[in-house]
């Protein structure tokens, strides 16, 4: 008998046969046990498989829900029984609306609905997802259904549902949706309370517009005014009631408790029904209607100077966080009535000023006006005395009344000085066409007699073909003659004044700088202002008035051009510029173009 023994066919005998078959079988035993062996293993490796899908599954906080073609429970995940909506094992074959809602009996269910086309659209391959609040479970839920991956191992018409539970986010963005609606709102009473001007229209912005953040029916913010104990009603919102109405005073009885309780206090009454001794002010309210009550103290610089003060006509309708945002606006209001009182004073204060500045003004230029004739007076009988109609001098005679005409003519200019500030303010300027070289040369001349006086010396210099000028030249030889009075008055005897005109631009510009006294830098604008010395008081060693160079920036001014001091500082003397505008002019038509 041949067997195929290896890869070679072989002549056995009988016992031979015999062996090699025991062989054999043994060796299929062995191969089936093999084979068992791995099914086993197989079989092993799925069980831990299912355990290990079950645990993931388990651990997550999402209920998770496979449900077949007619919406019936086919496994669903621990989360069932966290969520005490059944056991794990009882839920196979449950309708699942059945499982979330058990005692829904409402035929327009969102969910039952939403999941009716959900399951449509899963059945297309699309997932879809809800966002509600579930009034059953008492939480707000993220629904979503999508189609298995593979419907063909569990059947067609299966998906999973999964529903995460986001009441924890929701309540997260709707505490900071409040926060920034409430911080959105206390900007607006802020900016609002800070651009009223007075400390009834503070009251008002904060009563208009705390509304949005606290619910109340009854409003109103008094000032306090302690010698009479009384409370004025700056603001109220108070449903026509008329004891509140703004402007009225109320006595400070009318909030105070026999316990002891007065707006000075902070109190909060959740009933006001329920006192038992309520201030007449409080029994107004209850008479209005009135149940909660809220009051604030209005402190600035720890001094009490008013309240604040909502009621409503719901038992306890205020909670913690609308304290706490009365309390804020409570504090705004302090700060910003405390500051429209301080700008009220500080507007009468400025009113009272403007008017004694008006009556100094008005007793200046009378006295001047009068002033001006007996001068003319004094004048006229000096030159008769000197040019002698009056009989002959003797030289000391002659002396003192070159000293008198010097002082004569001094108390002129100065009389001019006020007299000329008046006469700018309302007065239109007369400008005519000028060239500013005769002009400069012409003026110069008669205050180099007055510098030579002191042993000083004056020069000229100027740009040749400057173009000619627009100007009121009666004002603006003022302007010359305060500079040139001033760079002789601030110099020691024996210095040097220059005067400089030039052309820079569109500009016409002059400059007298002189070697006098000179100007601090934080002094250099200040000169310009109306009776302002450097060195004023009583004890000035300089004479003036102080109004030369205010009446110089005016009328510079008029004129369209600018006008500024310049100095290295004590000692080092000063420049004095001042810069005109050009202006073309069509000489065949005589305009300014
Ligand atoms: P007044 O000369 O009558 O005092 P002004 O208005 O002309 O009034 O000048 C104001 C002040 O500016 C002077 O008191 C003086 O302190 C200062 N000042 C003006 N011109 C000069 C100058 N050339 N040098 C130094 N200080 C000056």
């Amino acid at each position: 008998m041949d067997r195929l023994v290896g890869a070679a066919y072989l002549p056995l005998s009988k016992t031979g046969v015999d062996a090699l078959d025991t062989i054999l079988l043994l060796q299929e035993i062995k191969e089936r046990a093999r084979a068992e062996e791995s099914l086993r293993e197989t079989f092993t490796l799925v069980q831990r498989a299912k355990q290990e899908w079950e645990a993931t599954a388990d651990s997550v906080p999402e209920l998770i829900c496979l449900i077949d073609d007619r919406g019936r429970i086919l496994r669903t995940n621990r989360t069932v029984e966290s969520w005490h909506l059944g056991r794990v094992v009882a839920s196979k074959g449950i309708d699942f609306h059945k499982l979330i809602h058990s005692d829904c009996s409402d035929a327009g269910c969102y969910l039952d609905g939403f999941l009716d086309r959900a399951r449509v659209e899963a059945s297309a391959g699309i997932p879809t997802e809800l966002e509600a609040y579930d009034t059953i479970l008492g939480r707000h839920l993220l629904v979503r259904v999508q189609p298995v991956l593979e419907p063909k191992r569990v059947g067609p018409g299966t998906t999973v549902v999964v529903i995460q539970d986001v009441s924890e986010r929701k309540r997260a963005e709707e505490a900071l949706r409040r926060h920034a609606e409430r911080l959105k709102a206390m900007n607006a009473i802020e900016a609002a309370i800070v651009a009223a001007r007075s400390p009834e229209e503070v009251a008002q912005a904060a009563l208009s517009r705390i509304r949005q953040l606290v619910p109340f029916h009854h409003a109103r913010v008094t000032l306090y005014d302690p010698p009479t104990d009384e409370f004025l009603v700056l603001a109220a919102d108070a449903n026509g009631c008329t004891h509140l109405r703004p402007g009225r005073s109320l006595p400070g009885f009318a909030f105070r408790g026999c316990d002891g309780r007065s707006p000075e206090e902070y109190h909060l009454i959740a009933d006001l029904v329920a006192l038992d001794d309520r201030t007449p002010a409080e029994q107004q309210l209850v008479e209005a209607g009135m149940r909660s009550f809220l009051s604030i103290p209005l402190v600035a610089e720890e001094e009490f100077i008013g309240s604040f003060s909502l009621a409503s006509a719901q038992f306890g309708a205020f909670d913690a966080e609308h304290v706490r945002i009365v309390r804020e606006v409570a504090d705004l209001l302090s700060i910003a009535i405390c500051q429209a009182q301080l700008y009220r004073r500080l507007e009468q204060a400025n009113r009272e000023l403007q008017r004694a500045l008006r009556t100094k003004d008005e007793i200046l230029q009378n006295v001047s006006h009068e002033l001006r004739t007996p001068l003319f007076l004094i004048q006229g009988y000096i030159e008769l005395f000197k040019e002698g109609p009056l009989g002959p001098l003797t030289q000391d005679q002659a002396q003192a009344l070159d000293i008198l005409e010097a002082q004569g003519e001094r108390l002129f200019f100065m009389v001019k000085q006020l007299l000329d500030m008046k006469a700018l303010d309302g007065r239109a300027l007369q400008k005519v066409w000028v060239t500013l070289e005769p002009m400069l040369k012409k003026i110069l001349e008669a205050w180099k007699t007055v510098a030579a006086r002191k042993g000083m010396r004056v020069s000229l210099e100027i740009t040749p073909g400057l173009p000619g000028l627009l100007l009121d030249t009666d004002l603006f030889k003022q302007v010359l003659q305060n500079l040139l009075d001033n760079a002789v008055k601030f110099s020691p005897n024996g210095g040097a004044i220059a005067v400089r005109a030039w052309q820079d631009e569109g500009e016409v510009r002059l400059a007298v700088t002189d070697q006098g006294i000179g100007i601090q830098a934080d002094q250099l604008t200040r000169v310009f202002e109306r009776f302002y010395q450097v060195n004023g008081g009583l004890s000035r060693p300089y004479g003036g008035m102080g109004i030369g160079l205010a009446l110089c920036q005016a009328i510079v001014q008029a004129h369209g051009g600018r006008i500024w001091a310049e100095s290295r500082g004590e000692g080092e003397g000063s420049t004095f510029h001042v810069a005109l505008p050009v202006c073309q002019r069509d000489d065949a038509e005589g305009r300014i173009l």
